[in-house]
């Protein structure tokens, strides 16, 4: 064994051993200290979501890059909402954002609607570049809740508002157009069938280029884009997939897939001489989840893993570099079962997926939904960098905040 190992498991243990008196120790150590911190949010999945995956991608015995970073744990995923046990994926990430878990379709703020500074803001607040990526709206609650503090995550037009005036990322890709321009302003992309321009804050991209932002609207113009400075990319009108689309049923498409957005928002933030904080998101595994439609959702597993694969590349290189992947809740109810025909399941939401062939075996595997919604199980989280070993165990997701609050 090489002495360096040595000396990473002898700190791993000590960290794992220490509880609060972790951080101080950390100082007395060469442990490489944390800069920086990748964030990949896989909207919906949970662990049969990922099983499935690496069924599909890898075979019984490969491993997926996301299950492949050496910590790994659970996070519960409660929220604190008068009406649901269930929690929704605005209060799952303001559970990561602000530590304390609260009500369905909150951003930022805590069940008494008060709004408490993010780690997004925290981190720029400390000298740190921040970004976001995602196949959603730029907008939506999970990129939301680390960015601005709203009662209602339907408030996107004032959500993008708050990224220019108040929270200030400076890269921010993703879908979500129509929340940025007033109606009748088709923008880059034509207004069609409930997508169309809605927002009531004026021309927040024309605001954008005065605040210094390069604005990029197709895969083109982001791959041209230099790496420094501020940039913003819409991509669609509103997600960069399509759901039930005429004639086509569900579509996974993105005019720029996530591990390039993923590349070039490290590119440019990686220029920070502070670190930086980047949060990334695959939002097509929590809607296609929704559909109950395992084909869809098993594509855009394999893309967040593409854009997993970058961010593993970037923390491996640079060893001061926190990634951590986790889900902020399952969702569909989902389990991996055997292909056989007498299988006990039901039609309607209940109806079998499948099958599908194990990679590199002559077996198949069939996928089983429970719901449309979502559930309360635990999600997976995995982790990799300094501070990664206090992702150890099973903790509420607000565990989340408490360990990134350390580093931003
Ligand atoms: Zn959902």
């Amino acid at each position: 064994m090489r002495p360096k190992t040595l000396a990473a498991l002898t700190t791993a243990a000590a960290l794992v051993a220490g509880g609060a008196a972790t951080y101080a120790a950390r100082a007395d150590n060469d442990a490489p200290r944390a800069r920086s911190v990748i964030f990949i949010n896989g909207d919906g999945m949970g662990p049969a979501q990922r099983e499935a995956a690496r069924l599909k991608y890898h075979g019984f015995d490969g491993r997926l890059a996301m299950d492949s970073l050496p910590v790994s744990g659970q996070l519960t995923t409660s929220p604190d909402d008068p009406i649901s046990a269930i929690t929704d994926s605005a209060a799952g990430a303001t559970a990561w954002t602000i530590g304390k878990r609260t009500y369905n379709g909150a951003i930022g703020v805590d069940v008494h609607k008060k709004a408490w500074r993010t780690l997004g803001r925290q981190a720029k607040d400390d000298g740190k570049a921040t970004g976001l990526v995602t196949t959603a709206q730029v907008t939506d609650a999970s990129p939301a809740a680390w960015f601005s503090n709203e009662e209602s995550r339907t408030a996107e037009d004032d959500i993008a508002r708050q990224y220019l005036e108040v929270s200030k990322p400076d890269v921010i890709l993703g879908g979500g157009e129509d929340w940025w321009l007033p109606a009748s302003n088709p923008g880059a992309f034509p207004d069609h069938g409930g997508e169309e321009s809605k927002g009531t804050k004026g021309n927040l991209i024309a605001q954008a280029r005065r605040d210094g932002y390069r604005y990029v609207s197709s895969a083109s113009e982001l791959r041209a884009a230099p790496a420094d400075g501020k940039l913003l990319g819409l991509f669609a009108n509103e997600e960069m997939f399509q759901q039930r689309e005429e004639g086509k049923g569900d579509v996974y498409d993105p005019v720029v897939p996530l591990a390039d957005m993923t590349s070039k928002a490290l590119d440019t933030l990686s220029k920070s001489r502070n670190g930086f904080f980047l949060f990334v998101e695959e939002e097509a595994i929590d809607e296609f989840s929704h559909h109950n439609n395992a084909t869809r959702m098993l594509q855009a597993m394999g893309e967040l893993e593409k854009a997993v694969v970058v961010a593993k590349a970037y923390a491996a290189e640079h060893p001061d570099t926190l990634l951590v992947i986790a889900g902020d809740h399952e969702c569909g109810g989902l389990t991996v079962e055997d292909n056989a025909k007498t299988d006990e399941s039901g039609s309607g939401v209940s109806r079998e997926d499948g099958p599908f062939p194990v990679a590199r075996s002559p077996r198949r595997f069939s996928l089983d939904w429970t719901t449309t919604g979502h559930t309360g199980v635990d999600v997976p989280v995995t982790a990799t960098g300094p501070y990664a070993t206090q992702f150890t165990g099973k903790h509420p997701n607000t565990h989340v905040h408490e360990v990134l609050a350390e580093i931003l």
